[in-house]
């Protein structure tokens, strides 16, 4: 099980990067951003939060979860046994399929404010629509934002500066070349609890949407959250919150629900599906019905497994209570992270949402130790970096396996606090680093 060179998913990984762009479809899931030249890259089964990789090695993994979306565990065996009675039935036809409509009902139960609700199939397209349907409505082109939203021109338009040095440096790692020139000044990306700085990006320019992620690495302070509610009540702004990731992992729905503060759109994906694609775009009906003064449409946003799968993901969550299930585990998970850094000696920051913790360590050895847990967890059976999104699979056990794991990984942490050499104990190169965030 030892980090190997050689192995099937390493060799593929190397074919597959010689005919697909940078390897794969998606930034978060490439070697590199793991243990370049020796993570197993691909999987040939899964089940619950286990993960076999193409040589038949088992793990178990404490890592992305699928990036998230399969809050009840890898096959979970009512969702797909609802899948597969859909695939039996048949998924495509002339007709449209009930369960799109059945859908759009439970969001809007879930989502009092909400009267009307579009489907695709990715949170990038969701977050497409949902700027198309806000500019139609509010007659703007321009739009403050905060967050990641997707890879779609309009959000990337961000990033074109003034100049090429200027290029790239909003939401760093996120290069916007291929982006039409004349997007440049319709994006204009906020910092968080920064409120100030929203209020003077919306006074200075004609600003007819705010869309933001409700919370990632760190809470609302200082009534972040009502006042740019506020603000964009008063400004006549459309105010959406992007609840692709934070959605039903710390509430029923949007975990705007637990702030109290209610926006005129909203978008869900990832775990809505639990691992099929499925997401949605919701809103009050004033601003929804401009969809139909534009073109919005997409043939695979007809299919039936999607809305099949979120429809039993939704049933299952509501009887598990899963997002405080999740949650409970993921706040242990921060804790212990604490407590095993503190008995060697160590300080690590932790963050994020619960069910989606992260850890790291400050200093220039920062992403090396990453790499380091990463090469050396595998070899002890676990996929592992530096964070974990929780799932109902990760049972107490699980938990008390990995942490038992990770203690000596910790222990060489500190040795090399001390002056061994992390590199030496590197057997490949350092992990690439992800773009950084707004918040
Ligand atoms: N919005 C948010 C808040 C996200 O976290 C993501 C994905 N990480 C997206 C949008 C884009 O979703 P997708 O990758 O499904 O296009």
């Amino acid at each position: 099980m030892n980090a190997n060179p050689n192995g099937t998913g390493q060799q593929l990984w190397k074919r597959a990067k010689q005919i697909i762009p940078g390897g794969n479809m998606l930034l978060s899931k490439r070697a590199e951003m793991f243990l370049p030249d020796l993570w197993p890259a691909y999987f040939s089964k899964t089940k619950g939060c286990k993960v076999w990789d193409l040589d038949g090695n088992e793990y178990t993994d404490m890592c992305i979860m699928g990036i998230g979306t399969n809050t009840l565990g890898y096959n979970h065996e009512e969702v797909d046994a609802a899948v597969i009675k859909t695939v039996a039935a048949g998924n495509m036809s002339t007709f449209n399929c009930p369960e799109e409509v059945y859908l759009a009902e439970k969001l809007i139960e879930i989502h009092p404010w909400a009267d009307m609700a579009r489907f695709a199939r990715s949170g990038g397209e969701a977050n497409a629509i949902a700027i198309r349907i806000a500019r139609a409505a509010s007659g703007k082109d321009k739009v403050a934002i905060c967050g990641y939203h997707g890879w779609h021109d309009w959000y990337l338009a961000a990033n074109l500066g003034d100049d090429n040095h200027l290029a790239g440096h909003l939401l760093p790692g996120l290069d916007p070349k291929g982006v039409p020139q004349n997007l440049r000044g319709t994006v204009y990306p906020f910092n968080y609890n920064n409120y100030a700085e929203l209020e003077e990006i919306v006074d200075n320019n004609d600003i007819g949407v705010i869309k933001m992620e409700v919370m990632r690495n760190k809470g609302p302070e200082d009534n972040f959250l009502q006042r740019v509610r506020d603000l964009a009540t008063k400004r006549g702004i459309v105010l959406i919150f992007d609840e692709c990731t934070s959605g039903f992992r710390q509430t029923f729905g949007g975990i705007h629900k637990m702030y109290g503060v209610e926006p005129d759109m909203a978008m869900f994906g990832k775990a809505l599906g639990n691992g099929y694609a499925m997401t949605a775009t919701i809103g009050r009906r004033e601003i929804m019905e401009s969809a139909q003064s534009t073109f919005i449409s997409s043939t695979f946003w007809t299919e039936r497994i999607g809305p099949t799968a979120a429809l039993k993901t939704l049933e299952v969550m509501e009887r598990e209570k899963s997002w405080e299930r999740i949650t409970e585990t993921g706040t242990g998970i921060m804790a212990r992270w604490q407590t095993l850094a503190k008995k060697h000696g160590l300080t690590v920051n932790v963050a994020g949402l619960p069910s989606i913790a992260s850890f790291g360590f400050d200093g220039p050895n920062a992403l090396a130790y990453k790499t380091l847990i990463t090469q050396e967890m595998l070899g002890k059976g676990y996929l592992a970096s530096n964070l974990i999104f929780s799932s109902l699979a990760h049972t107490p056990d699980v938990v008390d396996g990995y942490f038992n794991a990770l203690d000596p990984v910790f222990g060489l942490i500190k040795e090399c606090e001390q002056g061994l050499d992390v590199m030496s104990l590197l057997k490949g190169p350092i992990c690439h680093a992800g773009f950084k965030r707004l918040n």
